[in-house]
């Protein structure tokens, strides 16, 4: 048993609203339509969620460039008719960004931009490299001098440095150097380039708007602009879109998918259809199969809104218990609270959140949330739940525990920060005061997924925060590793 007395203060040094993963980035790119740059900043704003550090959008007017690149919301930046009116043409690429790699400076923001000898090139990235510092290292001792320290600008000097001829030659030859996830949009000139990695880790879809096609993260940045959802983009293909059309390519030797679980369970839009699947229903599912797994004797089930909303609801159907909205989210909550004073950050969840006491005061509570990284709002929720009355709280947690982080664009605390890694479930249950504790199998997760299980020797997914089975290599940890152990030895020696 856990002593909670002994431990330190789980807020202390944390940003108070920092214990949920944070969503990578989003794309969005359109080729042929005289509105490209206002459709780019709509797709942006619809894609929000995946990134709320940084938004940028490169055009394209037939003869040049124009690069507009900001810190903050889309909305912030993208919605003042100047701005966009400098973002000419009918072509337009765009990205929203949480610094997953490469830290908050400003030359970070993409798209990332670069002339070449053939002409203006921009690229969009959404994914994570695993092997950036070791093809940066090489390319730095070849003479490439990098402007920033995202990985993305290495599939820059990569494209750039190839010896191929024809564009869409070099960015294959670029491609085939890259470890990790990686689903990105290029523009040049003349064409838009859209590719997701042979694991397929992230999701890439093509639309169309009035016969101008799409390529962006999720379905929810087409509904917002009216466009249609053509279909996904496969995992190791690309689509190069030209004035003559589209032409599907499949450059890399096959491999078994590796679709990211999370993007059900968290980072992508309830609204969003991610792979052929709608992200609302393969919620509702989840929580069906964490009230089949795990039931609670409760008189309400209770969502920690908004990303427990879903899971909650398919708990309280399936259980047949009453859903009641007893913690509400305050959405309000901007950016001047991101990074807040150590004396607003003590009134710790509340900012966000507030317990509804009138439907809460006496009664035996499921609390539904999408998963616990480091526990911190788990604690203070609980609390918060039972100073408004609740007589028991039971957590029901919708995905397994998160033990291992992830090298695949989503910043994850280091594995020795996860709580899921240093404590048993019923540790767990005692730090954050629960009256009981349970998540979702991997087996529960797969089955909301319409698979029968986990196929152990070759997984359906990648689930690696809740397995610690990486589906890539992972050089850059790797050559890490290596440098500290030959320090150990050194300093042994
Ligand atoms: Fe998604 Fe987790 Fe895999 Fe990262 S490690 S890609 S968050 S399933």
């Amino acid at each position: 048993m856990i002593d909670r007395n002994a431990l330190p203060d789980p807020l202390a040094g944390l940003p108070f609203d920092d214990d949920k993963l944070h969503e990578e980035c989003g794309v969005f790119g359109v080729f042929g339509h005289q509105d490209a740059a206002a459709l780019t900043a709509l797709g942006l704003h619809a894609l929000q969620h995946r990134g709320q550090e940084a938004a940028g959008i490169v055009s394209f007017d037939g003869v040049q460039f124009h690069t507009e690149r900001h810190v903050g919301l889309v909305g912030d930046s993208f919605t003042a008719r100047p701005v966009i009116d400098r973002l000419a043409g009918t072509r337009a690429l765009g990205h929203t960004r949480y610094a997953t790699h490469g830290g908050s400076l400003e030359r970070n923001i993409q798209p990332f931009f670069a002339e070449f000898s053939g002409g203006g090139f921009a690229v969009a990235h959404n994914g994570n490299l695993t092997n950036a510092l070791s093809l940066r290292d090489r390319l730095q001792r070849h003479g490439s001098i990098f402007q920033s320290t995202s990985d993305t600008e290495v599939i820059l000097h990569l494209v750039a440095t190839s010896r191929r001829e024809r564009l869409v030659e070099k960015v294959i030859d670029a491609l085939r150097e890259l470890e990790g996830a990686w689903s990105l949009v290029c523009l040049s000139g003349k064409k838009m380039i859209g590719c997701r990695d042979p694991l397929g880790v992230r999701p890439l879809i093509l639309g169309d708007l009035d016969g101008a096609p799409i390529l962006t993260s999720e379905s929810c940045a087409l509904d917002i602009i009216g466009a249609r959802f053509v279909r996904d983009i496969e995992p190791g293909e690309m689509v190069v879109v030209t004035e003559t059309g589209i032409e599907s390519l499949r450059p890399f030797p096959p491999a078994k998918p590796r679709f990211c679980i999370f993007e059900y369970v968290y980072f992508s839009r309830p609204d969003s259809t991610v792979e052929g699947r709608g992200v609302y229903e393969v919620r509702k599912k989840i929580g069906a199969e964490l009230a089949a797994e795990s039931p609670a004797a409760a008189d309400l089930v209770v969502p920690v809104p908004d990303s427990g909303t879903p899971a909650a609801i398919g708990f309280a159907e399936a259980a047949a218990i009453p859903f009641e909205l007893g913690i509400i989210r305050n959405h309000y909550v901007g950016r001047t609270f991101i990074e807040p004073s150590d004396a607003i950050r003590h009134m710790g969840v509340r900012l966000k959140h507030n317990a509804n006491r009138d439907v809460l005061a006496g009664k035996r509570v499921v609390l539904v949330d999408d998963s616990i990284v480091r526990g911190t709002t788990s604690l203070k929720i609980v609390q918060m739940v039972r100073d408004a009355g609740a007589r028991e709280v039971h957590m029901r947690i919708a995905s397994p525990p998160t033990t291992d982080s992830c090298f695949y664009g989503v910043d994850t605390p280091e594995k020795s920060k996860l709580i899921a890694a240093r404590m048993s479930v019923a540790e767990m249950a005692a730090y954050i005061k629960v009256d009981s504790l349970a998540f979702l199998s991997m087996d529960g997760l797969y089955r909301a997924l319409g698979k029968a299980r986990r196929d152990a020797a070759q997984p359906q997914f990648c689930d690696a925060c809740f397995s610690g089975d990486y589906p890539t290599r992972l050089t850059d940890m790797e050559r890490r590793d290596n440098v500290r152990q030959l320090s150990l030895l050194a300093e042994a020696g």
